[in-house]
């Protein structure tokens, strides 16, 4: 099954905006002898003995991570984005607190106070959305949070195409004295190389998932340049929420924040955005609507609300030519979430992989070519074969190491 799954992303290219190729060496971190290691407890203050290099390497990732983003503090424990987010609600509020997130189906996270899951059920949630021309209002969101007056704001999003602005999120939670809360999951690679605003001078915690964007292992971190908040996430984390850390993914943070710090990391960060920027200006050339008119950041969503099919259709047609992606829900969608008339279509990992500009646009004029006649399985096999010579050009991986 491996030796299939490592097949299959080395012969499709993928175009999920959540996902990215890690490293050998994180990789190598990740599968290391610090997978037997229970270290219940933070650096130098365990309970388990033997503890001495689980001690360094987390406290590693703490620097690392603290000077990639210029903050005081860090927690690199967060089996996952959604435990970091757990995390921040156990240690900021009580149960039936209002938390205000964007929401689920304008491209928020489901633990941003969607009902079905624990911030929904645990907090009394309320929602902030788009416009219908794709972009957040933020008077509007100034309006709503003046009559919710949440205890918490969450700023960030898993399907948003455009630059959010903390400083205007920080002047909103502070005209109804809220705690903004930044979940930066998807920008925090954009974030780390100065090619998005930075949240740490505005939002008292952020958080991020460390495996989209910033190319690590998969999990998440928590930050704050507040000490107070600090130790309260500190106990939230453990014992609050979780039990031993996971120190072989820790050390693979590690590694992950160690290439992060590297100069290379600037180009890119810039190169994901001229790719995304590249496969949104043929997309709306060859006349597909994006939602917002464009991008600003590693992702665009494409919306076929005025057309005759769906995001379901889309990324079937897609999958059939070996271009993976994701359904979305767009702004004013009329079809069910299992349907949806949006795709979302990330340009992260084929930028891992060496693409540039030259690649995305082949690739986004291969989009429009199979979304403009989407039934013809003919064009889908000719394009497949085509789409499969380039990927393999590009591969990241190689079969001796895996
Ligand atoms: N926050 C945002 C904005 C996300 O997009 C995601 C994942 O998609 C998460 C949190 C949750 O991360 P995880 O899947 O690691 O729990």
């Amino acid at each position: 099954m491996i030796e299939n799954e490592l097949e299959r992303q080395t012969t499709h290219l993928e175009m999920i905006a959540s996902e990215n190729f890690t490293s050998p060496a994180v990789m190598q971190a990740m599968g290391s002898v610090f997978t037997n290691k229970y270290a219940e407890g933070y650096p130098y203050k365990r309970y388990y003995s033997g503890c001495e290099f689980a001690d360094q390497v987390e406290q590693l990732a703490i620097d690392r991570v603290c000077k990639i983003f210029g903050c005081s503090f860090a927690n690199v424990q967060p089996h996952s984005g959604s435990q970091a987010n757990g995390a921040v609600y156990a240690a900021l509020l009580q149960a039936g607190d209002k938390i205000l997130g964007m929401d689920l189906s304008h491209g928020g996270h489901l633990t941003h106070g969607a009902k079905p899951n624990f911030s929904g059920k645990n907090y009394n949630s309320f929602t902030y959305g788009v416009e219908l021309d794709g972009r957040i209002n933020y008077d509007r969101v100034a309006d709503i949070a003046s009559i919710v007056k949440p205890k918490i704001i969450v700023c960030g999003a898993s399907a948003y195409a455009r630059e959010i602005d903390f400083k205007r999120f920080k002047e909103i939670a502070d005209s109804v004295g809220a705690i903004l809360f930044a979940d930066i999951a998807h920008i925090a690679g954009l974030v780390a190389a100065g090619e998005h605003m930075s949240p740490f001078s505005y939002a008292d915690v952020v958080t991020s998932t460390t495996h989209k964007t910033l190319r690590g292992p998969r999990g998440g971190i928590i930050m704050t340049n507040n000490e107070d908040i600090a130790k309260k996430i500190n106990s939230a984390i453990f014992p609050g929420i979780q039990g031993g850390p996971l120190i072989n993914v820790i050390a693979a943070k590690a590694v992950a924040f160690g290439e992060i710090l590297k100069p290379q990391w600037k180009e890119y960060a810039k190169q994901i955005k001229a790719n995304a920027e590249t496969l949104a200006r043929v997309l709306i050339a060859r006349g597909f609507e994006l939602v917002s008119g464009g991008t600003d950041n590693h992702l665009v969503l494409l919306s076929f609300i005025n057309k005759d099919f769906s995001g379901k259709d889309a990324d079937r047609a897609l999958e059939n030519t070996g271009i993976t992606v994701n359904k979305n829900i767009v702004p004013g969608e009329t079809r069910s979430p299992f349907i949806t008339s949006g795709i979302r279509i990330g340009s992260p990992a084929l930028t891992t992989c060496g693409m540039k500009e030259k690649e995305f646009e082949f690739i986004g004029n291969k989009i429009a070519d199979i979304l403009s006649d989407i039934n013809n399985t003919q064009l889908q096999i000719q394009i497949k074969a085509e789409l499969k010579e380039l990927a393999q050009k590009f591969v990241v991986y190689s079969k001796s190491t895996y």
